[in-house]
């Protein structure tokens, strides 16, 4: 997949490309992340970006020339195929696996990073495609958001992470969230490890983390459960998470 971001702060990406698994997935060539600056793209001598609102208020807005000038590069690079044009906004439709999953077969993602008050309204109705919120609150720019996109797609491109399964277990993946998860030594000060996990007995292991990760999303996201299906197995062990509730 080519990522293509156009961003005033592209130096904020300097870790995200060069570390863990997006590093990873750019230095193995699975991914491509290209940074745009649309003040290289301005047209005055002061490199000028923005520009109050019409009608008042507090702020700055960024104007559409540059913006326009930086995606138009963009565009080439990504190339031609299944191609989409993001603005991540608060405003957006709330990113979620499903989100990634469903565009991680593209074959180009431009993301768009607001800054100030955002960006001039004729830009985002003529060039987006959909607009991206990572959550119901307001960030200083769109570049923790956009790294949050690339980080949640990056996960999901095969051989990037060495083993599937981590993915095939993860929250969020069928509705619920992840079951808990322990490591060496068996005791500790704090707690014992559950002994399912010890007892070598694969279902037993699977019966638990079904049983858990039921446990955590009905305790924390109750939400998540109310529009699914259960299979016999899962009905029992969810009366089971009741009944100890
Ligand atoms: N005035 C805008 C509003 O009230 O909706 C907030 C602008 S915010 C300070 C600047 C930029 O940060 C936005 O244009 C957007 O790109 C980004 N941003 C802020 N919160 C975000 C969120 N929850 N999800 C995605 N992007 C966000």
């Amino acid at each position: 997949m080519r990522v293509a971001i156009l961003t005033l702060f592209p130096e904020m990406f300097g870790a995200q490309n060069t570390l863990g698994v997006v590093g990873r997935a750019i230095n193995d060539g699975r991914m491509d992340v290209s940074l745009f600056n649309p003040r290289d793209y301005a047209q005055d001598k002061h490199n000028t970006v923005d520009d109050r609102p019409f009608g008042g208020g507090a702020g700055m807005v960024m104007q559409i020339e540059p913006l326009l000038a930086a995606l138009n590069i963009a565009r080439a690079k990504v190339g031609s195929g299944s191609n989409k044009t993001v603005l991540l906004s608060p405003s957006g439709t709330v990113f979620k696996q499903q989100t990634a999953l469903t565009n991680l077969s593209l074959d180009g993602l431009i993301l768009i990073c607001g800054r100030y008050e955002g960006i001039d309204q004729r830009f985002v109705d003529k060039y987006i495609d959909e607009q991206w919120s990572i959550g119901d609150y307001v960030i200083s720019g769109g570049e923790l958001a956009a790294m949050v996109v690339v980080d949640a797609l990056a996960r999901h491109i095969p051989g990037v992470l060495g083993n599937n399964q981590s993915i095939i277990d993860e929250s969020h993946l069928d509705g619920r969230l992840d079951y808990p998860q322990y490591t060496r030594p068996e005791n500790a000060p704090e707690g014992s490890v559950p002994g399912e996990l010890l007892s070598g007995d694969h279902n037993k292991v699977r019966l638990y983390r079904r049983r858990e990760a039921l446990r955590t999303t009905f305790e924390r996201r109750p939400d998540l459960l109310t529009q699914q299906l259960f299979a016999a197995e899962e009905r029992r062990l969810l009366k089971e998470v009741i009944d100890t509730n």
